[in-house]
């Protein structure tokens, strides 16, 4: 039986099964923000490849003589502390490492002939081994829960079974995926069953290919960083099939924290009893195109959350994407997706503002007399160049009129293989504008300058050179500033651009800087997701010591309240996300 399941009635949740979530958790009762809803070890946890002859295999700690990753290194091989080494507790462990050493050298040679990480074969014969051994022992549970911390989480000890209960991505994943996975599981599946002909590991029962595969697609989707207890988590990988019960949603309302090996999820919205429990595996301030894209490649994710289910003129999703517009500078314009009605609508939008615009010049040129004419005049012709530098449809469109029909001018520009215009629309006041302009300064214009600025920048910056710091941050702030203001501030760019600019202020001590930009990034993750955040933390961080060193190193009384104020706010927002993320303050 499932751990799990066995958990049930311990926890504040339970499982729920539905065609349209699938598996998922239910909350049981109303779970206020910040409630601890379940505490998990890793089925199985093995050291990240490029750290495993640096850590321990089992407490992830540093190795007193570490081995060198270099030529002939084996990932593979486990190495313990002394005291891991001598553990009752691990003799059982050591053993069968020993029964297990053949097959381990050979997993590095597979890793090393196909293009597959060494951890991902490791992890796969170390769950083989541990499924094979729960069927010999008749499925019960290898270890129940124990009592946890706080009342509501006994930690949980999954086992191969609450694995078996998950359902794998496999036939989801890309084939080009699939075809390079199943190169090297091959290899793996025939070193498995000569184990299991050996009889090095008596009662060991090799498992079929497809569930290889399976495997390896649900292990890609749900290893989480794993580390040595109170040290980062990047020393190793592992699995916790209990959390992997909660589903994603680029909104959740729940999040994890791995501390060690111990992950701990929290509620981190107050979620009614009923609601669905939901972590985030996305890139939160990512554009909703990318995080759904990032989703169905990584995990085999249909996003269809809440957040992303919203109209996009009315998400706040929109400002991810969005670029201001001039006509009402209220709102943001949004590109419409080409050969759709909603692109047909706007092309017609468009006609109509330009045949406004003329009539409103044409009646000014009248009233105003020859001055006036002269100027229209003038724009005339540079408005009929901007057309054909549209491209497309639209000088046709002109022509075609006369003709008779929209449906002339579009076989006309089918015709002629001219490019589509792309439209933008402005989700506010439903202005629309062709994405790019013989001026340069259309939307389309103005995202192409701001990857190119994110590029230079982020090229400059990761390049950790002193002597070119300045010019990252030149391109970086230009970027931050919205590219001359036509980028909203919740831009994805913009946000991407602060990150990079609060550790450039840092290196440089400008500590105004620092403030500015953790406040902005601050101010743009509330805003969107409008939830608590480890990043929001370290930003808060920020802010924390430099109103702090403001506040002390100003002479003007003035100055010295307002960040004495700015502080105590922040302070005090800080301990909340604390005792809500981490249960602490
Ligand atoms: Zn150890
Ligand atoms: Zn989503
Ligand atoms: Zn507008």
């Amino acid at each position: 039986m499932p751990t799990l399941e066995a958990a049930a009635g311990q926890l504040p949740w339970r499982l729920g099964f539905s065609a349209k979530l699938g598996r998922h958790a239910v909350a049981e009762k109303d779970l206020p923000a910040g409630t601890l809803i379940l505490t998990e070890k890793p089925v199985v946890a093995i050291p990240r490849s490029k750290l495993a002859g640096h850590a321990c295999h089992a407490c992830f700690r540093p190795l007193s003589s570490p081995v060198e990753n270099k030529e002939g290194f084996n990932p593979c091989l486990p190495r313990y502390c002394a005291s891991c080494k001598n553990a009752p507790a691990n003799a059982e462990t050591v053993q069968l490492d020993s029964k297990l050493l053949g097959l381990r050298i050979k997993l590095a040679d597979i890793a090393k002939e196909h293009p597959v990480e060494p951890e991902l074969l490791h992890l796969l014969v170390l769950l083989d081994v541990r499924r094979s051994a729960q069927a010999a022992a008749g499925g019960k549970p290898e270890a129940p829960p124990t009592p946890g911390g706080e009342p509501a989480a006994p930690v949980l000890h999954c086992t191969v079974a609450d694995v078996d209960a998950l359902h794998s991505p496999w036939e989801r994943k890309p084939e080009a995926w699939r075809k390079t996975v199943t190169a090297s599981l091959r290899p793996l599946h025939k070193e498995l069953a000569a184990l299991e002909e050996s009889g090095a590991l008596p009662g060991y029962r090799a498992s079929r290919l497809e569930q290889l595969q399976s495997d390896a697609a649900m292990l890609i989707c749900n290893l989480q960083g794993v580390g040595a207890e109170g040290a980062s988590q990047d020393a190793g990988v592992g699995l916790f099939a209990a959390a992997a019960a909660l589903n994603h949603s680029c909104r959740p309302n729940c999040h994890t924290v791995t501390m060690g090996q111990t992950m701990c999820v929290r509620t981190i919205v107050d979620v009614p009893a009923g609601a669905q429990l939901t972590v985030c595996h996305a890139q939160a301030y990512d554009p909703r195109p990318v995080r759904q894209a990032a989703l169905l490649q990584e995990r085999g994710i249909k996003c269809a959350c809440e957040r992303c289910a919203e109209p996009l003129a009315k998400s706040t999703d929109r400002y991810l994407e969005g670029v201001w517009c001039l006509n009402c500078t209220t709102d943001v314009l949004l590109a419409v997706p080409p050969g759709t009605p909603e692109a047909e609508v706007a092309a017609a939008t468009y006609e109509a503002q330009m045949a406004a615009l003329e009539a409103e010049e044409a009646a000014r040129s009248k009233k105003g007399g020859r001055k006036a004419a002269e100027e229209g005049a003038a724009n005339g012709p540079a408005q009929e160049a901007q057309q054909q530098g549209e491209g497309a449809a639209q000088a046709p469109a002109g022509d075609a009129q006369q003709e008779g029909g929209e449906d002339a001018a579009k076989e006309e520009g089918q015709q002629q293989q001219k490019p589509v215009v792309r439209w933008w629309r402005c989700a506010g006041c439903g202005y629309v504008e062709p994405a790019h302009n013989t001026a340069a300064s259309g939307p389309g214009d103005v995202l192409l300058q701001a990857d190119k600025l994110w590029r230079q920048g982020a090229m400059l910056y990761q390049m950790k050179m002193p002597q070119l710091m300045l010019q990252a941050e030149a391109f970086l702030q230009s970027l931050q500033a919205g590219v001359d203001g036509r980028l909203h501030p919740y831009h994805a760019r913009v946000i991407d651009s602060l990150a990079p600019l609060i550790n450039l202020a840092l290196r440089r001590s400008d500590a105004l800087g620092v403030f500015n930009y953790s406040v902005a990034l601050w101010e743009a993750e509330n805003a969107i997701q409008g939830r608590y955040s480890l990043h929001q933390l370290q930003y808060l961080n920020a802010i924390i010591d430099t109103s702090a060193a403001k506040a002390t190193n100003t002479q003007s009384a003035v100055i010295k309240r307002q960040f004495e104020k700015k502080l105590k706010a922040a302070k005090s927002t800080a301990a909340e996300i604390r005792r809500v993320l981490l249960g602490k303050s």
